[in-house]
């Protein structure tokens, strides 16, 4: 079964809702295309404004992350309800930068996958080793046990609609892209890891993204390997870059 590219911006917190707004009309006709799914994840303060700023085009708006509770006292946070009401149909959950800077847990991130689901929302679901784990070899354990806790008690069904970003975190924002090969390697071993999780048809149809670097000279060669089904991007989100990388082919 052919799936489809998801091509997906994580703006991280940058923009203001005016500057949203600018960087949407910006970008609207350079990232029109039928081969991907487009999606700007964006600060939660920017998603109506960008919302509204992308009517009539092919950008979808996602949310940065969200919580895992209802409502209630949880100052700060995010509920799936607030996302659900504007209009957002994907989450990024569980990016380095929340598990390093606020102290997010594997176990945190299956609560926010199980929420996401439960809200119709598609969690882009990031995992992927540091420098230190990739030079002791350990690379795919850990990236396994990422994918095994984020995808527990969650259906075959809901599996097969998720997206999962393979990031080395070594690649983010530091302008070295992994190589071809080590990307489709680790995509390759977290689909293998799906179909033992379920089943076959479960992971055929999940789609992985690779992350980390991501640029117009690197993403056709990456977009091509038969287990990269498209790309979460940070620093040339924010540019025309974002036009070419969608537009890849
Ligand atoms: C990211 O933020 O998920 C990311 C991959 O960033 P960059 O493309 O800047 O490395």
């Amino acid at each position: 079964m052919a799936r489809k590219k998801i091509i997906a911006g994580n703006w991280k917190m940058n923009m203001t809702p005016s500057q949203a707004v600018a960087l949407v009309n910006e970008l609207k006709p350079l990232v029109e295309t039928e081969e991907a799914d487009v999606v700007f994840c964006v600060p939660a303060i920017d998603i109506i404004p960008a919302m509204e700023a992308a009517k009539g085009s092919n950008i979808v708006i996602g949310a940065e992350n969200m919580y895992y509770e209802e409502k209630g006292a949880y100052t700060g946070e995010i509920a799936p309800d607030m996302l659900t009401d504007a209009g957002v149909k994907y989450v990024i959950i569980g990016h380095s930068e929340r598990r390093e800077y606020f102290k997010e847990t594997d176990e945190d991130v299956n609560k926010k996958v199980l929420k996401a689901f439960e809200h119709d929302i598609t969690p882009i679901i990031c995992c992927g080793e540091t420098l230190a784990q990739r030079e002791q070899g350990v690379t795919m354990d850990f990236v396994r046990m990422q994918i095994k806790i984020a995808f527990q008690n969650v259906t075959a069904d809901q599996a097969k609609t998720a997206v999962i970003a393979y990031e080395p975190i070594w690649a983010i924002g530091t302008g070295k892209t992994a190589t071809t090969e080590q990307a489709q390697e680790v995509c390759a071993g977290i689909r293998a890891c799906i179909g033992e999780i379920y089943d076959d048809a479960t992971a055929q149809a999940i789609r992985i993204q690779y992350g980390g670097s991501v640029n117009p000279a690197t993403a056709p060669e990456l977009f091509a390997q038969p287990d990269i089904d498209g790309g979460l991007v940070g620093g040339a989100s924010l540019k025309p870059d974002f036009g070419k990388i969608v537009n890849w082919k």
